[in-house]
């Protein structure tokens, strides 16, 4: 066994009903004094619930996915007009995504508190958009020094986002078996990830208002997440990014709707992963064990329903292809491409 793998720095807490007093924990060791606490306006309420007693110099409610340059331009500008020296994000992937934008310029310490399944808090990726275009980067500045995870803050997820954003954490798990690093600890973390995921999510479609279900697929979600940001991406962050961007896709649903076909495509030619995610869905085959989960959790099932153009898979497919990475376990040609996408836009079985 040769292999080289780097464990970002950052402290977990698991807090379920006691983020407020976590929070206050985490800014008092990192001494931070003049918050900005950035919160979309749909969490406004939340934000204030968990964080009102605590120094805030600065509530800013300005939020929007994929991080538009001129947003994150108006939050710095925020940071330095009050004075701020830590940065606290209460919200799904978009609003950390918007505190990571603040950290990569500005260097300020980032307690993350998730309110989805995204994962984004566990990662030192950060990306912002311009001219509709997505650019990504890695940078260990924008990696929050603190997540505080409390489930009882997902109680308001509706349903169905919650199964899409649990998806969108499984494929993090999925890619992770064969991305660009992916090693054996990312292949353990995500098969571990991938089992949580599967309990979480039948619990949640079951039991909305229970915790149980809420707990385990935000533990699930969080190593899908760590495992992610080791392995980096593979072809379904690929083709998801190409997508994404291109047709300005939801984020979890798109994910939730392609890994399927990307994991029919690709596991009959990695066996290790094949086996990893049969065993941590629990069925004889990868492909069987999500068809079952996702009929289970009523998953979203195609792209048209997103607003997808038809005409749009030829340029999608055209973009996709410079941008496989070259130990995909598969060759990807132009034609399997089109034919996955395809199915993926009608909604077809992956099979
Ligand atoms: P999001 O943050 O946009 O949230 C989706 C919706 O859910 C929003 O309307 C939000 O207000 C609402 N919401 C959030 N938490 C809620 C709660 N507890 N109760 C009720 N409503 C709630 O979407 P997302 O899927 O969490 O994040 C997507 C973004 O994150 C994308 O821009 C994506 O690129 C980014 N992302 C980045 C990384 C990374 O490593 N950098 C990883 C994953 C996702």
């Amino acid at each position: 066994m040769r292999f080289q793998h780097d464990s970002l720095p950052q402290r977990v807490r698991f807090a379920t009903g006691d983020a407020a007093t976590a929070l206050g924990e985490e800014v008092t060791s990192l001494g931070g004094s003049r918050l900005m606490v950035i919160a979309a306006e749909a969490e406004r309420e939340l934000a204030r619930r968990i964080a009102s007693s605590l120094p805030v110099a600065h509530w800013h409610h300005e939020v929007a996915m994929h991080v538009p340059v001129p947003m994150a331009e108006r939050a710095r500008a925020a940071v330095a007009e009050h004075d701020i020296d830590a940065l606290v994000s209460i919200g799904g992937g978009s609003t950390t995504g918007l505190a990571k934008a603040v950290a990569l310029t500005t260097g300020l310490p980032i307690v993350a508190v998730p309110t989805t399944y995204a994962g984004s808090e566990a990662t030192n990726v950060w990306g912002l958009t311009e001219d509709n275009r997505k650019t990504t980067g890695v940078d260990d500045q924008v990696l929050p020094r603190t997540i505080v995870y409390d489930a009882s803050l997902m109680l308001t997820l509706p349903v169905d986002l919650s199964v899409a954003s649990g998806l969108n954490a499984l494929a993090h798990c999925v890619d992770s078996m064969w991305g660009p690093r992916a090693d054996p600890i990312d292949r353990a973390l995500a098969g571990e990830g991938a089992r949580a995921l599967r309990i979480g999510l039948s619990q949640v479609v079951e039991d909305p208002a229970g915790l149980r279900g809420r707990e385990h697929t935000l533990y699930g979600s969080y190593l899908a997440a760590v495992a992610f940001a080791s392995a980096g991406s593979g072809l379904h962050h690929k083709i998801c990014h190409v997508l994404g961007g291109m047709f300005d896709l939801p984020h979890a649903q798109t994910h939730a709707v392609v890994l399927p076909h990307v994991l029919a495509f690709n596991a009959p030619a990695a066996p290790e992963a094949e086996r990893r995610i049969a065993e941590a869905l629990g069925s004889d085959t990868a492909l069987t064990g999500l068809t079952r989960l996702r009929t289970e959790v009523n998953a979203p099932t195609a792209l048209r329903d997103y607003g997808m153009p038809e005409d749009g898979i030829p340029a999608a497919v055209e973009s996709v292809l410079g941008a496989v990475p070259p130990n995909n376990p598969r060759l990807v040609t132009a034609d399997a491409l089109a034919a996955l996408l395809r199915a993926a836009w009608e909604g077809a079985d992956p099979r």
